[in-house]
């Protein structure tokens, strides 16, 4: 077998994600290695960890990263949480609504599920009736699904989880950056995320944070693997069903008693500090008011040009908006052509929505002013050609009036 080297087509990724990585965050990876106790890495674990409190508005201690794409955070969280028979809710408005039901079922979770219709959210009523009902251990629930391009409003849900004594969850993989979003101020046990949204990196690292409750919850699982356990140290008869998501042990290792665990993949922990860096550099409140911006310069350069909204756009996330395929007009062929043509990719819909929505992003590196503009006028001038009658020069000419207010 011969193998040519690396060498990728340019492509602008404008789709739910990924999107193209900061070229600050590529060069930090490309940096050397060195080893786990090295006193240059724990510093860069403990900094990581400082940088993610700010991302995530927290003054959780256990803020920190585990190795694998988003869900590998949602699985550590939830394995760790949860015990076989214990209740959650999950409420589900969307793809990853499915899927944190379905990972809380094989930790063996008695879920209970509410379901709302793709493209709204739920009001705290509905939730709190849910609650109730249920009387879970956890609330697990997604802030903002791209695949319905829709964000649950949280900032009253932690409070009335703490009211009726569950913790609350929150996947933060798409919204994180994007949106407004305050673990401390929320309410807020434990939130996920991932590098591949609108914090400017590769899939594969997963930031989250823990509340003090939730650390409590999981520490009184914990037992140290049998090869560096010493007289004194815990063994659960309970024991987290996974060693790899450990959260008790994954914790010893980030904190000060840096207990071995797994090998922190290193060139994705330069990565996801270089991600923070950037967050934290430009300021939390800002980097929102940008992805608010350039979401809604496309929002409206795409409905300059005719085509219609899909979803409840009063709880739109900044980040990514959905959009009606017209009617008469091929789904595969425009977006095969905007990736031919221009070396744009924009993104197709799952379940429900498969064949009839696109997601558009701008989120993270790519949320800019001219990414806007060249994807504007791009799908104006391959849905022309589709048959779509766009009047020439609306999407681009909108977004600009727009920019100029
Ligand atoms: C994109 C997305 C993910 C992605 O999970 P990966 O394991 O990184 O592929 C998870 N959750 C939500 C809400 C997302 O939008």
């Amino acid at each position: 077998m011969h193998a040519l080297p690396i060498d990728p087509p340019q492509r602008l990724l404008m789709g739910p994600g990924p999107i193209n990585a900061d070229p600050r965050v590529l060069r930090a990876m490309s940096a050397q290695l060195v080893g786990q106790y090295d006193p240059a890495m724990t510093g860069y674990m403990n900094e990581t960890m400082a940088l993610y409190r700010d991302v995530f508005r927290t003054t959780n201690d256990a803020t920190l990263l585990v190795d694998g794409t988003s869900r590998a955070g949602i699985e550590a969280v939830f394995v760790s949480l949860i015990e076989p028979g214990d209740r959650v809710l999950v409420p589900v408005f969307g793809r990853f609504g499915h899927l944190l039901r379905e990972i809380a079922e094989r930790c063996g979770a008695e879920v209970h599920v509410v379901e709302r219709e793709w493209g709204t959210v739920f009001t705290v009523a509905e939730l709190e009736k849910a609650i109730l009902d249920s009387q879970p251990k956890l609330v697990a629930i997604v802030h903002g699904d791209t695949s319905t391009t829709v964000a649950q409003p949280l900032a009253e849900l932690g409070a009335l989880c703490a009211k009726h004594g569950a913790l609350l969850y929150t996947d933060t993989t798409a919204s994180l950056g994007g949106n407004l979003f305050e673990a401390d101020a929320w309410g807020v046990d434990a939130a996920t995320a991932g590098l591949q949204k609108c914090l400017a990196g590769p899939s594969g690292s997963s930031p989250l944070t823990l509340s003090p409750s939730a650390v409590a919850v999981i520490n009184d699982r914990k037992s140290i693997e049998a090869g560096i356990r010493v007289a004194g140290d815990a063994v659960s008869a309970q024991p987290i069903r996974s060693n790899y998501f450990d959260l008790s042990q994954i914790l010893d290792y980030w904190g000060p008693k840096r207990l071995n665990h797994h090998t922190e993949a290193t060139s994705m922990l330069y990565a996801a500090r270089e991600c923070g860096r950037l967050m934290v550099e430009e300021g939390m409140p800002a980097v929102v008011e940008r992805h608010r911006l350039h979401g809604t310069a496309m929002v409206t350069g795409l409905v300059a040009m005719g085509l219609g909204l899909f979803g409840d756009q009063s709880v739109r996330m900044n980040n990514v908006v959905g959009v009606r395929i017209p009617e008469g007009v091929n789904d595969a062929a425009v977006r095969g052509t905007m990736l031919q043509d221009f070396g744009i990719e924009i993104g197709t819909s799952f379940g429900p929505l498969a064949g009839k929505v696109w997601r558009i992003g701008t989120m993270g590196y790519n949320a800019r002013r001219d990414t806007v503009l060249l994807t504007l006028a791009a799908l104006e001038q391959v849905l022309r050609r589709a048959g779509f009658a766009a009047t020439a020069g609306s999407g681009v000419g909108a977004a600009l009036d727009f920019y100029s207010e």
